[in-house]
């Protein structure tokens, strides 16, 4: 059986001091050994050079790391030519999405993740280990249940070697949805992605706009903590352990953090666990 995996999720840092920061975040969590860490990319390609640069630091300093890319309403050459760049360098992880349109472009029409996944694999064989998008509570603009099931299907075909999830807080939807999977002839792996709870209100914000579920219990416990950031913190890692506990009983073969460019929450959570 694949040993059980932890990959750390970070965005890029505007600033200078926000990289030096993240860099020692990096090197606390790499003692965990995680598989990989991935560096978001901004929707429309806003953070191209961003997130290009810093995949590149990590991987100078010995790092397994997968840039995101996310096509979009993109160039195909400059789509084409990023990931060149990252071949040359050795750069052998990718997560693979189609994104959203940044506000204000308009309509266009967006490359779904399944033709980016043909298009990666058409143009460098193997060299990737592609990871895509999964959604058990389903991503927001699907047609329905088991077509967003069916697309999921499509990224595999298209040579997609795992899956990362949405974030969640019912362990059911996960199971639940990897039922489905299987159903609908899915294999691969199908890691459930980690959001440690930190911010009220950023989280309630996001969770809106993604279609992740906040169950409405604890969307009021929550809400009682009101400045209280300790005791949000305490109780926030203390449900989101409970959750991991349940899907690695329940088989989930690793766990991908969205760390938010922070260490404290994701150890805090592995050490309950023993993985830390
Ligand atoms: P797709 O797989 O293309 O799916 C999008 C929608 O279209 C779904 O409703 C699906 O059912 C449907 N669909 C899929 N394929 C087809 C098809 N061929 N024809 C018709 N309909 C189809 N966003 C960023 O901007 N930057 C990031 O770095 C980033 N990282 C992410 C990491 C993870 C692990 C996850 C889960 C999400 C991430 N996102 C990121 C968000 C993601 O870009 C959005 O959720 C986006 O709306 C969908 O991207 P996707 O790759 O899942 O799209």
């Amino acid at each position: 059986m694949a040993e059980f995996s932890l990959s750390f999720e970070f965005f890029p840092p505007k600033t200078e001091e926000g990289r030096a920061r993240l860099a020692a975040v990096r090197d606390r969590l790499a003692r965990l050994r995680p598989a990989f860490f991935s560096i978001t990319y901004g929707a429309g390609g806003s953070t191209r050079a961003h997130t290009r640069d810093l995949v590149l630091e990590f991987h100078r300093a010995g790092h397994p790391v997968a840039p995101h890319l996310s096509f979009g309403g993109d160039d195909e050459e400059a789509v084409r030519e990023l990931l060149a760049t990252y071949r040359q360098a050795g750069v052998r992880h990718l997560v693979a999405l189609r994104g959203d349109l940044p506000s204000g472009m308009g309509p266009r029409r967006l490359v779904h993740a399944n033709e980016l996944v043909a298009r990666v694999r058409a143009w460098f064989g193997d060299h990737f280990h592609i990871k895509v998008a999964a959604y058990p509570e389903i991503h927001p603009e699907a047609e329905g249940y088991r077509r967003d099931v069916h697309w999921l299907a499509e990224k595999f075909r298209a040579g997609a070697d795992c899956a990362l999830t949405q974030y969640f807080y019912n362990a059911d939807a996960y199971f639940y949805f990897l039922d489905e999977c299987a159903r609908a002839g899915i294999e691969r792996p199908i890691y459930p992605g980690i959001m440690p709870i930190a911010n009220y209100a950023s989280l309630v914000r996001f969770s809106e706009k993604c279609g992740a579920e906040i169950p409405r219990w604890l969307r009021w416990r929550l809400a009682d903590f009101g400045d209280d950031e300790a005791g949000l913190f305490a109780f926030g890692v203390e449900v989101v352990s409970r959750l991991c506990e349940r899907l690695r009983a329940g088989g989930a073969p690793g766990f991908h953090f969205y760390t938010l460019n922070r260490a404290e929450a994701s150890l805090a959570i592995l050490g309950n666990l023993g993985l830390a």
